[in-house]
């Protein structure tokens, strides 16, 4: 079998998790597989490369740095030197040159007190470039040969949207080229979450973007299945720290784990099913604690249950944005001005709702686009097409997902009289016309609670249909 096999961070903590990921890998080389492995940073380094880089044009000081550095430098030789002793000479000197790399960007953006997108990309990707080369020793360590790569050089080339990148078209062929060959005499270790534009600058591909590298570099390979390993037994009915009875979910189709994903539930990327799903490539999503579990199969085909409803996602980081005027009744073109001012700057719109009247557009964003979307509108408000905008950040999303949903009656009934029975306020409603969820928009202290509800109403903590 050709595996693409993805390891998050939780997955490569440690030494001790790196053994564990490794006796994985050991097994199916054993057995003659060909795996090519996507991995990300160690669990929390891109969050702490996220909060430094954020903070450097503005702070005082450069006083973060160094501890920061230091604080790297002995996690990774830590990881290093318990991973892969053998290769401590070899591989303590690259990671050495990556953190003076790292040193140095990180006091020139400070000295130009400016950030871009590009050079917050660059230093975002070093979570990665300081882990992939141990990951690569503690494979070699096995006696298996290993080649490391970033995501450039493996062929992943993306749009130029810093932070957000997507992959072109011509992917595939090129991964094919770059990775093809090499997997026939060892286990290339591909960086996750990065890319390059054409032009060679660094990208990454939104946050958990090792996900979609995954199924990149799986669909480019022609892999036969990519296992998606972490530290949960599959995708679960809800996040299992808001639903504590939440359940593992054996098989869901590519459609519902898009749908999931998209509003919320971080188990995988929104973009990461695409490429696998252009390909007809199952993804099972496992746990490298407990690799014995089956996990979750993710492919085309949608299994109906007899709950209808199998998952329920909510995501807090959002907000609402509602535009009223009168002027909006009747008059073409007001919805065009409004989705084209805000896809000029890029602002992603999770939920559009409008109402009967015509007088009231509402509309759900990251809560991280919030500001540039209201800098965005304000130029309509001046011209008079819409009266007003009114922003507001206390407000979370819940998504009801299942492909089941599709023609049966009364699902929406069910949800919303459970909610109202509950005391549970709904403020916006949304269907996808695939009719595979339902997305609606509560008070943000209601969120769990909604939650909560909706998995006992469908009754999701019980065994699924075989
Ligand atoms: P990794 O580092 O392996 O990429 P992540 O932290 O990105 O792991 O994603 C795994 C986590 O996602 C789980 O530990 C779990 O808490 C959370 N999660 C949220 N929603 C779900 C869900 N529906 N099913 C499974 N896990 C979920
Ligand atoms: N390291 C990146 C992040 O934390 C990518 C990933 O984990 O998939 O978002
Ligand atoms: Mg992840």
């Amino acid at each position: 079998m050709r595996l693409l096999m993805k390891f998050g961070g939780t997955s490569v903590a440690d030494a001790p998790c790196i053994g564990r990921v490794v006796d994985i890998l050991e097994q199916h080389y054993n057995k003659g597989d060909e795996i090519a492995v996507v991995v990300s940073a160690q669990r929390g380094v891109t969050d702490q490369l996220i909060e430094i880089a954020n903070g450097l044009p503005t702070s005082k000081d450069v006083s973060a740095i160094e501890p920061l550095i230091k604080t790297l430098r002995t996690r990774h030789m830590t990881t290093l030197t318990e991973a892969a002793p053998g290769f401590v000479n070899e591989i303590g000197p690259i990671i050495e040159e990556r953190l003076q790399d790292l040193n140095n960007i990180l006091h020139a953006v400070h000295n130009l007190r400016e950030l871009t997108p590009r050079s917050k990309d660059y230093i975002i990707s070093y979570g990665e470039r300081l882990l992939a080369p141990i990951l690569g020793a503690a494979i070699e360590q096995r006696g298996i040969p290993s080649v490391v790569m970033d995501g450039c050089e493996a062929g992943i080339v993306t749009t130029s949207q810093h932070g957000e990148s997507t992959a072109l078209p011509d992917c595939d062929e090129r991964v094919r080229r770059r990775i093809g060959g090499v997997l026939k005499t060892s286990v290339p270790v591909i960086m996750g979450f990065m890319g390059c534009t054409a032009e060679g600058s660094v990208t990454t591909l939104g946050r958990s973007g090792s996900d979609y590298s995954a199924s990149i570099i799986g669909a480019g390979i022609d892999a036969n299945e990519i296992w998606i390993w972490t530290d949960v037994d599959g995708i679960m009915t809800s996040d299992p720290r808001v639903i504590n009875d939440a359940r593992v979910m054996p098989e869901l189709s590519y459609l519902e784990v898009m749908e999931l994903s998209y509003f919320g539930a971080k188990v995988m990327h929104p973009r990461s099913i695409e490429p696998a799903m252009r390909k007809n490539i199952l993804v099972r999503v496992k746990n490298t604690f407990n690799p014995s579990h089956p996990g979750t199969s993710i492919v085309r085909h949608q299994k109906r249950d007899h709950r209808v409803v199998k998952a329920l996602t909510y995501i807090e980081k959002v907000a609402a944005i509602n535009i009223n005027g009168a002027q909006m009744i009747g008059r073409p073109g007001v919805a065009k001005s409004i989705f084209s001012a805000l896809a000029d700057r890029e602002v992603n719109v999770m939920m559009i709702s409008q109402g009967s009247s015509e007088a009231n557009i509402s509309l759900i964003v990251d809560e991280a686009h919030l500001d540039i979307a209201a800098q965005a509108l304000a130029p309509l408000l001046s011209q008079g097409i819409v009266r007003e905008v009114i922003q507001n950040r206390n407000v979370a999303a819940v998504a009801v997902v299942g492909s089941g949903m599709v023609g049966a009656p009364g699902t929406g009934g069910k949800i919303f009289t459970a909610l109202g029975k509950a005391g549970v306020n709904v403020m916006m409603i949304s269907q996808g016309s695939c009719e595979a969820n339902i997305s609606f928009v509560v008070r943000q202290e209601d969120g769990p609670r909604a939650v909560r509800v909706l998995h006992d109403e469908f009754h999701l903590s019980e065994a699924p249909d075989e």
